[in-house]
């Protein structure tokens, strides 16, 4: 049926949808967390304009934190970065957007922090691999696996926010 309403369409979650809409899980370190550099890094991601899903803090386990880095259990660092990751609580975050694995891989910056660019996270805020405060996603596989693997089910909320007009068209 031919549409007769003169009615802009204006639905923007509906046009977002047929782009992949990607979740990726940034995690705040426990340096990050005993630094107070929890809100700042919250910060970028929400002025950048993703979508919070998740957030708790939380001190996680031994095999949690294996479970989590298996693919770098060979790695000579392993151990040391177990004991890292559970040497304190950490902020676990789900984020949601058009390309958010990618994107907040560069608002982070490179794994050592003496070579990430100035203005991103660990550049700005960081200067050791070992202690280079957060997490993110290196992929939207992994960014679901990584999800599903720290947060419960129910802890992940679906929400539209009232800017979403104001960031995509
Ligand atoms: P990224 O976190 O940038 O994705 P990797 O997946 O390579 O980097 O490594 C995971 C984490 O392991 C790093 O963020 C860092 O905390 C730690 N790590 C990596 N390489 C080293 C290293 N050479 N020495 C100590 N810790 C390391």
């Amino acid at each position: 049926q031919a549409r007769t309403s003169s009615k802009p369409i204006f639905l923007p979650h509906l046009i977002a949808s047929l782009e992949q809409v990607d979740q990726t899980y940034i995690m705040v370190k426990p340096d990050g967390v005993q630094r107070g550099l929890v809100g700042e890094i919250i910060s970028r991601f929400e002025k950048k304009g993703f979508k919070l899903t998740g957030l708790k803090l939380f001190q996680c386990s031994k095999e949690l934190a294996e479970e989590h880095y298996k693919d770098l259990k060979q790695k000579s660092f392993f151990p040391k970065l177990i004991d890292y990751i559970t040497s304190g609580p950490v902020v676990c975050m789900a984020w949601e957007g058009v390309g958010v694995v990618a994107s907040a891989r560069k608002l982070i910056g490179a794994t050592d922090p003496l070579q990430a660019e100035p203005g991103t996270i660990r550049g700005d805020l960081a200067v050791q691999t070992g202690r280079n405060v957060v997490h993110g996603s290196d992929s939207p596989e992994n960014g679901k696996r990584e999800i599903a693997l720290w947060f419960k089910e129910g802890e992940v909320c679906d929400w539209t926010p009232v800017q979403s007009p104001w960031l995509r068209e």
